[in-house]
């Protein structure tokens, strides 16, 4: 059973607020119903130190008092704080909660979705096949005929790893997600996150992300995944990741330009060079993210929608019209 601290009045978050401040690093996760989407609410903010030695479980739905807040305010100062690393597991919708409910920008995210994704070639050697045969696999509806048909539009498309599926790999790190709790999300929804008192389960689940987030980033140190070199990089790229959703911002749960199981471009890399907005997810990217159309060298249109939001329509099945726009301000090089 996870060891957690339940915090939901004043004293226990000043508490907490004092820990948390001392150690080198935060691993953070959230629970809520519909976490990152236009009706989500936070229901815990879950916040460990150094090897989850502390874990802390904040109830956002019961620290609503003036006096608790101001406590929580030392908390968030941390979330805000550039030079205090946090350590996530898919930050995205996490990011915009935080955002949402406290309107605090996170700062200094690792997020190790990304450093596992860095790690496939780099340390482990894979081969542009094998990002292929990554992207068919599990059930993603891309089957690889089409990948191998359409190279431009697949180029550089990565498929992002769910956190129970990297600790079953990186096994015996630690047991995954309850099975249990699994199921009653299956079943209830995660309305679930807002019924009080939680059940003591559903508190355990939430603290033991904590656990697997942090036995991941040790594992991931130990592999070389992460290293003192790379580290500074996984930041950079893991801001653009949280932020990559924000111009969007909360959508419809079902919206087929939300979140999905690839990730998105001008993550792994800054943008270069002209930026455009995709008409799907909002998103500035660089023109390379879009499909393009060239005269000799010269790019002269693009898609109204980038590449992933393109594949995000073959992974959904969802017909929608893709038109292309001129591009008149831009030589290629
Ligand atoms: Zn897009």
């Amino acid at each position: 059973m996870s060891r957690y601290v339940y915090c939901a009045n004043a004293p226990t978050v000043a508490n907490a607020a004092r820990v948390l401040a001392s150690s080198p690093f935060l691993i953070i996760d959230c629970e809520g119903k519909n976490i990152g989407a236009a009706d989500g609410v936070l229901s815990l903010m879950c916040i460990g130190t150094a090897n989850a030695e502390h874990i802390f479980v904040f109830d956002v739905l019961a620290l609503r008092s003036r006096n608790a807040l101001s406590q929580l305010r030392l908390v968030l100062d941390l979330l805000a704080d550039p030079t205090v690393k946090k350590i996530m597991w898919d930050c995205r919708n996490d990011f915009l909660e935080i955002t949402a409910t406290y309107g605090v920008l996170l700062q200094g995210v690792l997020d190790l979705q990304l450093a596992e994704i860095d790690s496939r070639a780099s340390v482990r050697g894979e081969k542009e096949w094998k990002r292929t045969v990554r992207l068919a696999a599990r059930g993603r509806r891309l089957p690889l005929p089409l990948i191998k048909q359409n190279p431009d539009l697949f180029s550089g498309v990565h498929s992002l790893q769910g956190m129970d599926a990297c600790i079953k790999e990186a096994r015996p790190l630690t047991t995954g997600k309850d099975p249990q709790v699994v199921a009653m999300h299956k079943t209830n929804g995660s309305m679930i996150w807002l019924d009080r008192p939680l059940l003591p389960q559903l508190l355990h689940y939430a603290a033991h992300d904590i656990e697997m987030i942090g036995a991941l980033y040790e594992h991931f140190r130990s592999q070389s995944w992460i290293t003192p070199l790379n580290e500074d990089a996984l930041v950079d790229q893991s801001m653009r990741y949280a932020y990559s959703l924000y111009h969007q911002g909360r959508v419809a749960e079902d919206d087929v330009f939300g979140s999905s199981s690839v990730l998105p471009l001008d993550v792994l890399r800054e943008p270069r060079g002209l930026t455009v907005p995709c008409q799907g997810c909002n998103r500035m990217q660089s023109l390379h993210c879009f499909t393009i159309s060239r005269r000799g060298r010269q790019i002269v249109a693009r898609t109204n929608i980038c590449r992933v939001c393109q594949i995000k329509l073959l992974i959904k099945q969802v017909d929608h019209p893709v038109s292309w726009v001129n591009v008149t301000t831009y030589a290629s090089r």
